[in-house]
Parts: C-alpha cells; sequence; structure tokens
C-alpha cells in the first residue's frame, strides 16, 4: 500500500530500517515505529497524501498521518505505528519579517524552519517570538505551533497561541486553508459556504455556542496550559472567532500546519540577573510568591544536577558556541569550584529583570535584591556583571534536559510528571506535598528546573526501564500527582502538552463533559481519525505503556 505513495508524492519515502529507528523515538519515553516516512516536498503533496489516506482508510484502519517537525517532543506527540511526514527536509523556508512600528511585527514562516534559524531572521530586524522553548536550539516553529509551546519569557509574554495570527492548514477533506480571526460578518459567510470548510466552521460555532459556559469555566486557571484543545481561546466574548486558536497546542490531529504567521515584540535592549542560591527547597514556595511581585520578565530555576552536568560537559556545549566560548568557559571556574570544595546549592533560580535602558534594569534589581534579602536573610544572592556572565546561568537552565538526556548512565529520563503548573500563590502548598508523594519511592532520584514564576516545574526522574517496578511507577506515580494537580485546580501539562504519556489523564483534568466535546472537535476536523490517532483523545495508559521504549 505505501508503494502506492511513490505515485502521488514528489518528495523522497523511505522504509529504510535505520530510518524507521530514527523516527520511531522523540525526547519522551516512548518507542513506537513507523511503516514508513515521507519528505513531501510541498503543498500539493500533502493534499496528495491526505486525499489517499482518506480514500484507503476505509480498507486499511490503521492507516494515519502523523506530523513530525524536529521531534524533540516530551510526550510521545510526533510517533505513531504508520506514516510519518516530516516537514525539515522542505518546509524549511523563512518568509517575510515585516516590523510594525512602534514595537512589534509579523513574520511568515514554514513549520520545518528551526526556531534557531528564525530567530536570527526576526533578530536582524530586532524582532523576536518570544515564547521559545529551553530546545530553542533544536526546535522547529511547528512543533512550537503544535505543542502550544512557552518557555523562560512566558512569565511576561505568555506561550504561542498569543502569537500565532494565522496558519495555513490542509485538512482532512485534501484542502488547504487559512485560519485566522473572523468578525461576525466573515463568520456567517463560512457558515453559509455548502463544502468542508463550511461544515467545519458550522459545527464547531454550535460546539461552542451551546456549551459556552461549560467551555469557560472549563479553562484552568493557571498562567500556561496545553492540556486538551483550547476550546476557550476560539471565540472569547463571541467577537473573534478564530480557529487557528485551536489548532495551536492540538499536536497534529486536526490537520497538517503548512504555514504560520507570527506575531513578534520589540525585545528590551538590557537585561541582567538576580540569581539567587538555594541550599534547601523548604522557602521556595514563598520566595517565588516574593520575586514574582517586582514583574520580572523570566524567573527560572535548575537545580545542582544541572549545575553539575554543565561544568561536566562543557566541552560539548561549547561545540555550538561559535564566539567567546574560551571567555565563557572561564566564566564557569566558580561553579567548578563549587564542585570540588562540594558547596553546590541544591536550586539556582534566576530572576531576570529588563529595561530600555541599563539604568530602568538596575532599578527593578535594586527593589527586588534587597526584599529578597530582607525576607529570607541567609540566602545567597548575585547579581550579574556581563552578558557573558548571564549567558552561562542561561545555559544551565536551556542545556539541563538535553545534556541529562545524552549523558545519564544506564538509566532513561523519564518525563512523565514532567510539566505541571499550578497557580503561584498555591506553591508554597503545593511543592512539600509534592515532594512527599515523590519521595514514596525512595530508590527515585529526579531532576526539577523549570519556569519558577509561573509555578511550573519540570520533575524529571532518571529510571532503569528493564526493571518492571520501575515501569510500574509510571502510571502510579503519574495518577497521584495528576490528582494533587488538580486539587489545586493546577494543569497536567502547562507546555510540554499530553501526547501518548498525558491523554490518558485527559477525562481525569477537565471532566467527562468536556472530554467529550475534545472527541467531538476531532470528529469535526478528522471524522476517519486519520491525523495522529492516540492523542488528544480516545487513549488509555495501557496503550502508553504499551509503548514504553525499555531499551
Ligand atoms: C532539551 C529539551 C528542552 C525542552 N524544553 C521545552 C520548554 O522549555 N518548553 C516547551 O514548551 N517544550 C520544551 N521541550 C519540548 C519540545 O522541544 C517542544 O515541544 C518543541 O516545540 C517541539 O518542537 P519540534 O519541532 O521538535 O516538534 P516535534 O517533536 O516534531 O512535534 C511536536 C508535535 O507537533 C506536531 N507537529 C509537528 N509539525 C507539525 C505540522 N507541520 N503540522 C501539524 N502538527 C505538527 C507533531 O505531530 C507532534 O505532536 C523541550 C524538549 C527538549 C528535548
Amino acid at each position: 500500500m505505501i508503494e502506492d505513495l511513490r505515485g502521488i508524492v514528489k518528495g523522497e519515502i523511505s522504509i529504510e530500517e535505520e530510518e524507521l529507528k530514527n523516527k520511531s523515538r522523540d525526547a519522551s519515553i516512548f518507542e513506537v515505529k513507523p511503516e514508513a516516512v515521507v519528505y513531501p516536498k510541498d503543498v500539493e503533496d500533502l493534499k496528495n497524501i491526505v486525499s489517499w489516506a482518506s480514500e484507503c482508510k476505509a480498507e486499511n484502519p490503521n492507516l494515519s498521518l502523523t506530523a513530525r517537525s524536529a521531534g524533540t517532543d516530551m510526550t510521545g506527540g510526533p510517533l505513531n505505528d504508520s506514516v510519518i511526514l516530516d516537514f525539515t527536509r522542505y518546509f524549511n523556508r523563512v518568509g517575510e519579517v515585516t516590523a510594525i512600528p512602534p514595537d512589534g511585527g509579523i513574520a511568515v514562516v514554514e513549520p520545518g524552519v528551526y526556531y534557531r534559524d528564525f530567530e536570527k531572521e526576526t533578530l536582524a530586524k530586532n524582532l523576536l517570538m518570544p515564547s521559545y522553548p529551553a530546545s530553542r536550539e533544536i526546535c522547529t516553529v511547528g512543533g512550537m505551533a503544535a505543542n502550544n509551546s512557552g518557555g523562560e519569557k512566558s512569565l511576561r509574554f505568555g506561550q504561542t497561541v498569543r502569537y500565532v495570527e494565522e496558519l495555513a492548514v490542509v485538512l482532512s477533506d485534501g484542502n488547504e486553508y487559512t485560519l485566522h480571526g473572523l468578525d461576525q460578518n466573515e463568520l456567517a459567510q463560512k457558515i453559509s459556504q455548502q463544502d468542508f470548510e463550511g461544515e467545519v466552521y458550522r459545527r464547531m460555532r454550535g460546539l461552542i455556542e451551546d456549551n459556552y459556559d461549560v467551555i469557560l469555566s472549563a479553562k484552568p486557571d493557571v498562567t500556561k496550559n496545553s492540556a486538551g484543545y483550547l476550546l476557550w481561546d476560539v471565540w472569547p466574548n463571541r467577537e473573534t472567532f478564530n480557529l487557528a486558536k485551536l489548532f495551536v497546542g492540538s499536536q497534529g490531529t486536526l490537520g497538517l500546519i503548512t504555514k504560520i504567521k507570527f506575531r513578534l515584540i520589540r525585545p528590551k535592549k538590557y537585561s541582567k540577573l538576580l540569581v539567587i542560591f538555594l541550599n534547601d527547597l523548604a522557602p521556595l514556595g514563598e520566595l517565588v510568591k516574593e520575586v514574582v511581585k517586582f514583574k520580572p520578565e523570566s524567573f527560572e530555576a535548575f537545580d545542582d544536577q544541572a549545575l553539575k552536568l554543565a561544568v561536566k560537559f562543557l566541552p560539548d556545549i561549547m561545540k555550538n558556541i561559535k564566539t567567546g566560548a574560551f571567555s565563557l568557559a572561564l566564566k564557569f571556574l566558580p561553579e567548578l569550584g563549587m564542585m570540588i570544595m562540594g558547596g553546590v546549592p541544591e536550586l539556582v533560580l534566576i530572576a531576570e529583570f529588563t529595561g530600555e535602558t541599563e539604568s530602568e534594569a538596575d532599578d527593578k534589581l535594586k527593589m527586588a535584591e534587597p526584599a529578597v534579602k530582607k525576607k529570607f536573610p541567609s540566602l545567597k544572592t548575585h547579581i550579574t556583571r556581563s552578558l557573558e556572565e548571564a549567558e552561562k546561568y542561561w545555559i544551565m537552565r536551556r542545556e539541563s534536559f538535553n545534556l541529562l538526556r545524552h549523558h545519564v548512565q544506564g538509566k532513561h529520563t523519564a518525563p512523565f510528571i514532567d510539566d505541571v503548573i499550578v497557580h503561584v500563590d498555591q506553591l508554597p502548598e503545593f511543592l512539600p506535598r509534592l515532594k512527599d508523594l515523590i519521595g514514596q519511592y525512595p530508590g527515585l532520584t529526579y531532576t526539577v528546573a523549570g519556569h519558577a514564576g509561573d509555578a511550573n516545574f519540570h520533575v524529571i526522574p532518571l529510571m532503569d526501564f528493564s526493571d518492571e517496578a520501575n515501569q510500574r511507577i509510571i502510571p502510579e506515580l503519574s495518577e497521584k500527582v495528576y490528582d494533587l494537580v488538580l486539587k489545586y485546580n493546577g494543569s497536567i501539562t502547562a507546555e510540554h502538552n499530553d501526547g501518548i504519556i498525558r491523554t490518558p489523564f485527559l477525562e481525569k483534568m477537565y471532566g467527562k463533559e468536556i472530554y467529550e466535546l475534545f472527541g467531538r472537535v476531532k470528529r469535526i476536523f478528522d471524522p476517519e481519525n486519520i491525523f495522529n490517532p492516540g492523542k488528544k483523545y480516545g487513549a488509555n495508559m495501557n496503550y502508553a505503556m504499551s509503548c514504553l521504549n525499555k531499551n
């Protein structure tokens, strides 16, 4: 059957073992081997592939199409057992980047463009797409949109959904459409169309109208959320109706993104860090509440593991840094000293304060640091003196998970409770309880990093999956941690999304009524279940555990 594709696709098709193996992994704990990997050359290819899949689906119920960009997803989002569509080979052009005075801009870009390349183009015009994740050097903008990614600047600027102005998408009828905000007249016009697009708009408007209050009250009370479909963002206040907002975070389950129009911001010129060292996590919750009062642009955290790994594998990190690598390496001498002398702090917090002038950034620091010192006199703090010194802390924060993934020996990094978020006011109560739950598994080692200011923590256990007792911890501890998160009205995933690992918990998080609405959304867009099945709706923990990578 896959052979039939060769006649209709201009791009390459591979069924080579090496290639299939490569695409059977992402940064999650799973491994799912596909049947074929296709590199679509253009939109025409995508339309033909979707029409082909739709024709063949009845006779081949397991046939599906799963989009993949850089494959850095931590949830199993781009993994499936049928056809994988890789966007990085051909959908990799940056279109126009246009400044819009006084302080913003717009950029058009294809989904397979790496964020690092996109940023070069936007910064050339002094513009920035601020929701970039810690994986900024290795992920694409398509994956960021499909996961509703967030990162260090999301505290001030929010997640990717805020910056997607428009999406071009291929839907399940095999046609390409543009999704963007519609006013009442434009919506009425779409709804009157007697075609697939008209039906999608008619049914989606009906679904939202009929369940308006239920949908709005389902929105978690947190600053970031990637769980489920973002139904509450489609028609806020019944003004602009925007299906692009629903597509963001939908993990390729509703269709294929072919082009993205992002809104950009103008970054502030000056940035300085207040670094706070914690030797025990007890004051963390109260400390975070204190620092966010001063409105830092970022407020991030990483633990002693990240610090030690960064020092130990500095040469690896330096390979990616073209300029100033040597002098940056020298900046790590104090951390090397800490490691030798045994004085590594348990957690390092970095609060970034920015301004149009250096003194604007300094003024904010001059208020924040004494306030921290007054309330927590025993904590050690430090203000960075140069951009290079600040870069050192950013490296430790951004590289922590990646270094762990590549250098931990005999164990897996196991992201399964990796992205919980609660309201920042709940942190002092929530964190000790979270620690207690994990403490019920005495042999379990784990690392902590994350977005402290958003009360969003990445807890990554290190585990050996060849041991069945370890495998059993995954569903058991997930259940306990998510019960706790939901008790505080939080979200099971702030930015990493659902994928194979969290789709089984969506009903627990939102309740049956909203979960069934997710099922209806999926059927409206994708009645034959062609796009990335098993994500967002209709999968359970048995399926997830059957995908576990035990090697
Ligand atoms: C070291 C490390 C650090 C990370 N840090 C963060 C972080 O700080 N914040 C954060 O949010 N995430 C983080 N992540 C997770 C991940 O990097 C992000 O979710 C990233 O945006 C995924 O991009 P990608 O190009 O790798 O997408 P992929 O992994 O290829 O795909 C992600 C999802 O998008 C879908 N998709 C991809 N392309 C398309 C398309 N064209 N059309 C429709 N659907 C598509 C896929 O089906 C999949 O479901 C981190 C991961 C790693 C490995």
